[in-house]
């Protein structure tokens, strides 16, 4: 490799390095909120003896309550070991940084699927990248490889940072050329793929599949699936009964004894829900229910199970639920649903439905979507409205990902809000009301008033992006009426605050202020002051203008303005117009006049002036 080639792989990856903490800082929040001491022991096939205690895998000790978890961290009380949820997933999982850690965490606790596996992995798929860009553009110049990223789609924004935001218009631009961009995106994944893997992950997860014990079992031996149960549960929880998915292959075993071997209990009181090949239409994996409440996690992606119980992941983002069978149809409208079952009750009331098994789209899948049913389709996503909480994740998401569409050339796009008075979400809604055709009625009322995508609503965002702080991935997690609100909002604010400090504002703060009632308080404010205080021929003023008074009402009460017109000299005056205008609000008058806040002597000394006085 040359010198000069070298310059300027090292230059980047400085960029691209710093790019991956900042974004890895901004998701530790998320990640934290996907931690929970029982996913962490589920995950590491660690058994809980009592609620938060169990053996420690970090000295591997025989006492099988040493180690005790927090929600927040741990402690084991043998080797006394202790950190927090990040460091024990750092510990057990045997990885150098808490870099590293938070990478693991979100591939493997959070619907976040990132295409490397540390910060090393990071660093070389990278630099393999640029030199593969290199070998076919021979360019030397920096920005020519900004669109490089391996993070998730629209994350670049170091704001400050001139580089950043080019990257984001040359991102923009490639996507104006968008066929291509998604052909290019999904050829680059590949290529990664098969440098890792030796093959693409799709193929990696058939071979995963035929090889799995746990998919033959399941195939041969629909005569341990208890039935009765199975039929109780679905109709219970979903109102689905037996023929709405009686072609779905669900599994469920609840004796011990039909186990073909201690290493599948996993399975034991769990719905297997199939997730099939959109090609051979085989199972290559399973989605699991727990209808145990003992059980800590409700869900489980499995392909196999290893010898010793643990899981062999399922990885759902070469697939999508159902699309097997969709794919056949040709339909107009498809429908995108966060949960499978979703997409079960949907396709019982008559809909074309996939799920995406949560509520991010990988390329791989939008990838899928295209390849079916081509570009033209009209997608109405269909998440679930999660207003209750905090935030609204569903929501949020299905903003985030008519953006993404968007930019990969889909045009047709819908967001479906679900009411959330009976449920979040399709099938509780269906619990609630067991009742399928106004169910089906429900659903059209909710496609009447969907939201049809369309780019100019999002114009806000770039404004919004340059006046504070917020980053465009938060920025496309918004409504239009959001978006509205906090334009209006930061318009507002602009005639109180200086840009810097508009800058150094949370976003996520003034997304929760009523438009209205700030609106409305201001001006009361504003019209307090102006009639509390009397005006310029009620009161006995020597030095000032009318005009410098009407304008000094608005920021300082009766007796600084009395003590300024009594205390001043011409020259002082001006000076505290000069910089309450200038700033917008009132200064800090003890500078400017003396004798105020000072003794007589004191008075005596030079005041301040500034210079450039207007007058
Ligand atoms: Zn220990």
């Amino acid at each position: 490799m040359n010198k000069k080639l070298e310059n300027l792989i090292d230059n980047l990856m400085r960029g691209k390095c710093g790019l991956l903490y900042q974004y890895l800082n901004e998701i530790e929040d998320l990640i934290y909120d996907n931690l929970t001491p029982q996913k962490i022991m589920l995950h590491y096939n660690i058994q809980e003896i009592h609620k938060n205690r169990c053996k420690c895998i970090i000295h591997n000790g025989d006492n099988n309550t040493s180690l005790q978890f927090t929600n927040k961290g741990f402690k084991c009380h043998s080797c006394n070991t202790t950190g927090t949820l990040l460091e024990f997933i750092r510990l057990a999982s045997n990885l150098k940084t808490l870099n590293d850690a938070k990478i693991y965490a979100a591939n493997n606790f959070t619907n976040i699927n990132l295409p490397f596996y540390d910060v090393e992995d990071y660093k070389s798929k990278t630099k393999l990248a640029i030199i593969n860009k290199f070998e076919i553009t021979g360019s030397y110049i920096t920005k020519d490889y900004y669109d490089i990223s391996l993070l998730p789609n629209g994350y670049c924004n170091f704001k400050d940072n001139k580089i950043e935001k080019s990257t984001e218009n040359i991102i923009i631009k490639s996507n104006a050329n968008s066929k291509v961009s998604l052909d290019q995106e999904l050829t680059k994944i590949e290529q990664e793929e098969i440098k890792k893997y030796g093959m693409p992950k799709y193929i990696k997860s058939l071979n995963n599949a035929s090889s799995s014990k746990l998919i033959s079992f399941c195939k041969n031996s629909s005569k341990f699936i208890n039935k009765e149960l199975l039929c109780n549960f679905m109709s219970y929880q979903y109102n689905l009964s037996e023929v709405d998915y009686v072609d779905n292959d669900l599994f469920l075993i609840t004796k011990p004894d039909d186990l073909p071997s201690k290493s599948f209990s996993g399975i034991l009181n769990r719905i297997l829900f199939p997730i099939k090949d959109h090609f051979s239409n085989t199972v290559v994996g399973y989605l699991c229910r727990s209808i145990d409440k003992n059980h800590n996690t409700k869900w489980l992606l499995v392909t196999d199970f290893n010898d010793d119980g643990t899981i062999v992941e399922f990885n759902k983002g070469n697939f999508l639920y159902n699309l097997n069978k969709v794919k056949d149809k040709q339909p107009k409208e498809l429908w995108i649903t966060e949960s499978i079952v979703d997409a079960i009750k949907l396709e019982s009331l008559g809909y074309s439905a996939i799920s995406s098994m949560g509520v991010n789209l990988s390329i791989t899948q939008i990838g899928l979507i295209n390849k079916f049913f081509g570009k033209d389709i009209a997608l109405n996503i269909f998440f679930d409205n999660d207003s209750n909480n905090n935030s609204n994740t569903g929501k949020e998401m299905s903003y985030k990902l008519c953006h993404q569409l968007y930019d990969y050339g889909f045009k047709n796009l819908n967001i479906i809000e679900i009411d959330s008075l009976y449920g979040k979400d399709l099938t509780e809604w269906a619990i609630n009301i067991r009742n399928n055709i106004l169910l089906k009625n429900l659903v059209e009322t909710w496609y009447k008033n969907r939201y049809t995508f369309n780019i100019n609503d999002f114009s806000e965002i770039n404004i919004i992006k340059d006046k504070t702080k917020a980053t465009t991935n938060s920025l496309q997690c918004s409504s239009p009426l959001q978006l509205n609100n906090i334009y209006k909002l930061i318009t507002m604010l602009e005639n109180y605050l200086e840009k810097e400090d508009l800058k150094n504002l949370e976003l996520s703060k003034l997304m929760n202020i009523d438009i209205e009632q700030f609106n409305l308080f201001s001006e009361l404010l504003k019209n307090n002051i102006i009639t509390r205080t009397k005006c310029f021929s009620e009161l006995n003023i020597i030095n000032l203008t009318e005009g410098q008074y009407n304008l000094l009402v608005n920021y300082y009460k009766t007796e600084e303005i009395l003590s300024i017109d009594s205390h001043c000299n011409k020259r002082q005056i001006s000076s505290i117009i000069f910089n309450t205008k200038k700033y917008k609000k009132s200064i800090d008058l003890s500078k400017y006049i003396p004798s105020i806040y000072n003794n007589i002597e004191d008075s005596l000394y030079e005041v301040v002036v500034d210079n450039n006085i207007p007058f």
